[in-house]
């Protein structure tokens, strides 16, 4: 089996937010008891039954009103740097799919608050969740368990507008790069989010920190927010000359 990644276009977004409940379904996670907090974003943030979440962010822009979609989960990086911690802290705890090179951890694995705090603070979109009861981690499986069976991931199979797609990861880096072109004539500020460094690449159509704090390995001023990740960027993530 190929190495596999998901392409995630944001311009197709409609913020339906069935992404986030098939992965719940999926996982049998339950649901979380919310507050109405002004927003439509619900629930307020990733946990550890919640590994797939839809932010809306709501700016002006040009004296309107604009909202950015972001169907947040964890990226799968290349080289991650969540694995780097557990292998120190909790060994065992994060594992790399030989196959398709999945980030995915294991829920046997006890993991302590200290180890956590290493595990959690190393990722540079800030998505492991822990239960301190169960002194376990959690995050997005990329459905390994569907994947493995020939299955694509729950939240790909019920986007309705075409918004994810996952496959072998040579069809997604193409598929990523023709529909930025594509978006770049209309949208001059559009890019692919960190693409050589990560599985989960985002197309957005504006600055990434738009939609969200952590969308992106780099903070406004495009400075990186982690030495780890720094290290492990570095040469590979050339983006533009990944797409000429
Ligand atoms: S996004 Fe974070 S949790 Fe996911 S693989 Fe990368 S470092 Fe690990
Ligand atoms: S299912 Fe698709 S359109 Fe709906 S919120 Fe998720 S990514 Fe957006």
């Amino acid at each position: 089996m190929a190495d596999k990644s998901f392409f995630i276009d944001t311009t197709k977004c409609t913020a339906c937010r069935g992404c986030q409940i098939a992965c719940k379904q999926w996982n049998m996670n339950p649901g979380t008891k919310t507050t109405q907090r002004g927003s439509h974003q619900n629930p307020e943030d990733l946990s550890y039954v919640t590994y797939k979440l839809v932010r809306f962010s709501e700016l002006e822009v040009d004296g309107k009103p604009r909202w950015y979609f972001f169907p947040d989960q964890c990226r799968h990086c290349i080289y991650p740097p969540c694995k780097m911690a557990a292998d120190e802290k909790a060994p065992g705890a994060v594992i790399l799919d030989t196959q398709t090179r999945a980030v995915i951890y294991d829920p046997a694995v006890k993991v302590s608050p200290e180890a956590f705090k290493a595990i959690r603070e190393i990722c540079p979109f800030d998505i492991p969740r822990y239960d301190a009861k169960l002194s376990r981690m959690s995050k997005c499986t990329m459905c390994i368990d569907r994947v493995s069976e020939g299955l694509i991931p729950a939240c790909v199979k019920t986007c309705p507008t075409g918004a994810m797609q996952f496959g072998d990861r040579s069809t997604i880096r193409k598929m990523a790069v023709e529909r930025l072109a594509e978006v770049r004539k209309i949208y001059r500020r559009a890019s692919l989010i960190n693409p050589e460094a990560v599985r989960v690449i985002f197309l957005v159509k504006d600055y990434p920190e738009k939609y969200y704090e952590y969308a992106s390995t780099h903070d406004a001023k495009g400075i990186t927010r982690k030495m780890a990740f720094k290290q492990l960027l570095h040469p590979v993530c050339v983006f533009e000359d990944w797409i000429g």
